[in-house]
């Protein structure tokens, strides 16, 4: 494992039983959150990005198209997301960081062979997948927190 140079963005996957699983913070099912790789540390989730990027996985498998278990997130998995990510903009400073889906990085952040051989055919290639309500979950992780005036 090798430092990142600088912080820039935070990228959400989906976790998957069959992706890869270099993610710096992995949110579960049932809302608990495990640290997989060091905070600090590169991890190998969006090609060129790994350099400058924090990735946030969320177990399951959220294509459309898809016949899965875990077609959509839980409520328990969306606030331990949402509370993750709101730390980690405190932390490194909310104007300085983006957050966007693996898939809105464009093809500098995807293995064409790699999303070949992790879903089946008939599924949506997109991360975190259709089913994962992108939009309105960063609104919700981008919205102040403070009241106007307290800092
Ligand atoms: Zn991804």
């Amino acid at each position: 494992m090798s430092r990142r140079a600088a912080t820039r963005g935070i990228v959400i996957h989906r976790a998957e039983v069959w992706g890869p699983t270099e993610y710096h913070f992995v949110v579960r099912r049932d809302g608990s959150v495990d640290s997989v790789v060091p905070l600090q540390d590169r991890a190998e989730h969006a090609l060129v990005w790994n350099a400058t990027t924090v990735a946030v996985a969320f177990e399951g498998c959220f294509a459309a198209g898809i016949k899965a278990l875990h077609a959509t997130p839980t409520r328990e998995q969306l606030d331990s997301g949402e509370a993750l990510i709101r730390g980690l903009l405190w932390w490194y400073g909310p104007r300085w960081l983006f957050v966007r889906g693996h898939t809105e990085l464009g093809p500098t952040a995807t293995r064409f062979l790699e999303k070949l051989v992790t879903s089946p055919p008939e599924a949506d290639q997109s991360c975190p997948g259709t089913r994962f309500p992108l939009d309105t979950f960063r609104s919700a992780c981008l919205t102040p927190w403070w009241p106007d005036g307290a800092h």
